[in-house]
C-alpha cells in the first residue's frame, strides 16, 4: 500500500499529483507510467519483437525417435538420421546462448529425404516439429520462382512460418520449414553447360540465401514485396529446412555411381552385395547433384536420407498402430455416437489390398475408408437403439464395389 509521502520511483511524481500509485517490492509506479508502459508494449507487439519464445523441449536421439515411433510406421533408418540431425540443431541452439568466443562453431545441419510422394516425409517433419514445440510450415519447390517472376518468392515460406508463430519472430527464427518437391527444381541433365535449365537454377540459388543463413526481409502479411509494406526482418540461421522429394529415376544414379566405383577400384570390398531393389538406401549427396541439384544447394543439405516404399505390411500397420491411426479415428468418431465399432482382420487387409492395387499409397487407405463407411456414418448417428457396428469384409467388398474407385477400375 503506498503512503502519502511515497512517489513514483519512474517518473518521481509524488503520491498526491498522481491518480493511482501502485506499490511494488522495492518502488511504486504510477498511472502515467502504467499507461506510457502499455503504449511501449503495444509498439514492440506491433513489430513482434517483444513476445516471449516459448520453451522447445529437446529429448535424447533415442527419446526422439521412440516419440516418432508413435505417429510414423517404420522408416527407421530415416528416424534415426532425423533424430540426429534434430538433436544437434537444437542442442547448437541451447549452447549458442552461453557459448564463449573461441567456442566452435557448430553448424547447422539442413537435411534432404529422398522417397515416393506418400511415404511419409512431410508426416516425420511434422512429427518432429510437434514434438520440439517450434513453429512449422510446409512449402512446395515447384510454386516458387525467382524474385522478379510470376509465382511465390522464396520469402513467401518465411511469411508463412511467421504467421504460423503468430508473428512471434524469435519463436519463427527457430521453427522448422518442410519444402517439398525439392526434385522438381532440379535442373535437368547433368551437363550444366549443355541443357541448363535457368528456372529451377534460379529457385535453387535464391532458396540457397535462405538455406545458409541470412536475415531476409519479409511482407508480414505474405505476397508481393511492394514498397508501402513495412518488413520484417528474419534471420535464417537458426530455421531447421528438411526437404523433401520423390526424385524419380534417382536409383539409376546410385546404380551408375556404384558400378563406376566397382570398376574404379576392383577390391574384395566393392564386390559387395548391393540390394538392387532398395538402391535408394545407398543415396548420397553426389547423386543429388548428379540429378541436378547445384552444388552449393546440396553443400547446404548435408544430411541426406530415405524412406521405404510402403509395403503391405507397414500399409496394414499404418491404418491401425499409430497414435492417431485412421481406424482409431473412426473408433473415436463413432463412440461419440455411444456406437462401438469393431473392424474384421480381413476387412481391414481387404482395405490393404485395394490401397496397393490401385497404387494409392497410404493416402489412399483414407480414401477408400471414407467411401466404404460413408452409408454407415450418415445413417448410424440417426438410429438410436444401435450400439455398436461390426464391420466385416462382406461389408466393405460391397461399399467399395459402389465407389467411384472401384469404377476408374472397370473403366
Ligand atoms: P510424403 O510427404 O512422403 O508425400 P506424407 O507424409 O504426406 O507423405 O504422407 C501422407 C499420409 O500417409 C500421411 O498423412 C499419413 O497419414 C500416411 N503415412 C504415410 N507414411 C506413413 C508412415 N510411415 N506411418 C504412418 N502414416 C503414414
Amino acid at each position: 500500500m503506498a503512503k502519502s509521502t511515497d512517489k513514483c520511483s519512474f517518473c518521481g511524481r509524488p503520491k498526491r499529483d498522481t491518480r493511482l500509485l501502485v506499490a511494488g517490492l522495492d518502488g511504486h509506479i504510477c498511472d502515467e507510467c502504467i499507461q506510457q508502459a502499455q503504449i511501449i508494449l503495444a509498439e514492440e507487439d506491433a513489430t513482434g519483437k517483444r513476445k516471449n519464445i516459448p520453451d522447445f523441449l529437446l529429448l535424447k536421439p533415442i527419446e526422439i525417435k521412440t516419440y516418432m515411433d508413435q505417429f510414423v510406421i517404420g522408416q527407421d533408418e530415416a528416424k534415426k538420421v532425423l533424430a540426429v540431425a534434430v538433436y544437434n540443431h537444437y542442442k547448437r541452439l541451447s549452447h549458442k546462448k552461453d557459448a564463449k568466443e573461441d567456442d566452435v562453431e557448430i553448424e547447422k545441419s539442413n537435411i534432404v529425404i529422398v522417397g515416393e510422394t506418400g511415404t511419409g516425409k512431410t508426416l516425420l517433419a511434422r512429427t518432429i516439429a510437434r514434438m520440439l514445440n517450434v513453429p512449422f510450415c510446409i512449402a512446395d519447390a515447384t510454386a516458387l520462382t525467382e524474385a522478379g517472376y510470376v509465382g511465390e518468392d522464396v520469402e513467401s515460406i518465411l511469411s508463412r512460418l511467421l504467421q504460423v508463430a503468430d508473428y512471434n519472430v524469435a519463436a519463427a527464427e527457430r521453427g522448422i520449414i518442410f519444402i517439398d518437391e525439392i526434385d522438381k527444381i532440379a535442373r535437368k541433365g547433368d551437363n550444366p553447360s549443355i541443357t541448363r535449365d535457368v528456372s529451377g537454377e534460379g529457385v535453387q540459388q535464391a532458396l540457397l540465401k535462405m538455406l545458409e543463413g541470412s536475415i531476409v526481409n519479409v511482407p508480414p502479411q505474405g505476397g508481393r514485396k511492394h514498397p508501402e509494406q513495412k518488413m520484417i526482418q528474419i534471420n535464417t540461421q537458426n530455421i531447421l529446412f528438411i526437404t523433401g522429394g520423390a526424385f524419380d529415376g534417382i536409383e539409376k544414379k546410385i546404380s551408375n555411381r556404384l558400378q563406376t566405383n566397382k570398376i574404379g577400384y576392383k577390391t574384395d570390398r566393392n564386390h559387395e552385395f548391393v540390394d538392387k531393389d532398395n538402391m535408394l538406401q545407398y543415396i548420397t549427396p553426389v547423386d543429388l547433384k548428379a540429378y541436378g541439384l547445384i552444388p552449393e544447394l546440396v553443400g547446404r543439405l548435408p544430411i541426406v536420407t530415405f524412406m521405404h516404399t510402403l509395403d503391405k505390411e507397414t500399409l496394414r500397420r499404418i491404418l491401425t498402430e499409430p497414435k492417431n491411426s485412421l481406424i482409431k479415428q473412426y473408433t473415436k468418431l463413432f463412440e461419440l455416437d455411444k456406437i462401438k465399432l469393431v473392424f474384421d482382420e480381413k476387412a481391414l487387409n481387404f482395405i490393404v489390398d485395394k490401397a496397393i492395387e490401385f497404387k494409392l499409397g497410404a493416402r489412399g487407405l483414407r480414401s477408400i475408408l471414407e467411401g466404404i463407411m460413408n452409408d454407415a456414418m450418415f445413417e448410424l448417428p440417426s438410429k438410436t437403439n444401435t450400439k455398436s457396428f461390426h464391420v466385416t469384409v462382406a461389408f466393405v467388398e460391397e461399399k467399395f464395389r459402389k465407389t467411384s474407385m472401384a469404377r476408374l477400375k472397370v473403366a
